[in-house]
């Protein structure tokens, strides 16, 4: 291993270590940073033991998250936004598929 090898593995290193430290809101920021960020940040290879671990610490029931991403369900518990708009206090919400909608969408359809 070369110097550059080690100081990049090196930072990955205190990255995740912070990552595993912060808040679920503050992660969530990390992650919208910027690519490296992110890629590095939502890999399941890098960073899937982070997300459990933040996961285990809300101490929800599991079968509220097992079919999809850990990241996805921290951001639909963390993030109170519309899913459509972007605008604030949706009035719904679907755990399953983890979306928040206003009424003035529900009554589209
Ligand atoms: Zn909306």
């Amino acid at each position: 291993m070369n110097i550059s090898q080690f100081l990049v593995r090196e930072l990955i290193s205190r990255i995740n270590l912070v990552a595993e430290q912060v808040d679920p809101v503050s992660l969530l920021q990390l992650t919208r940073i910027n690519k490296t960020l992110r890629n590095l940040l939502t890999s399941k290879r890098t960073s899937k033991a982070i997300w459990k671990k933040h996961i285990d610490r809300l101490n929800l029931p599991k079968l509220e998250h097992e079919d999809g991403r850990d990241i996805d369900f921290i951001s639909f518990v963390y993030d109170r936004g519309c899913s459509f708009c972007d605008g604030d206090q949706p009035d719904y919400a679907d755990w399953r598929h983890r979306i928040r909608w206003h009424d003035q969408v529900s009554n589209l359809s």
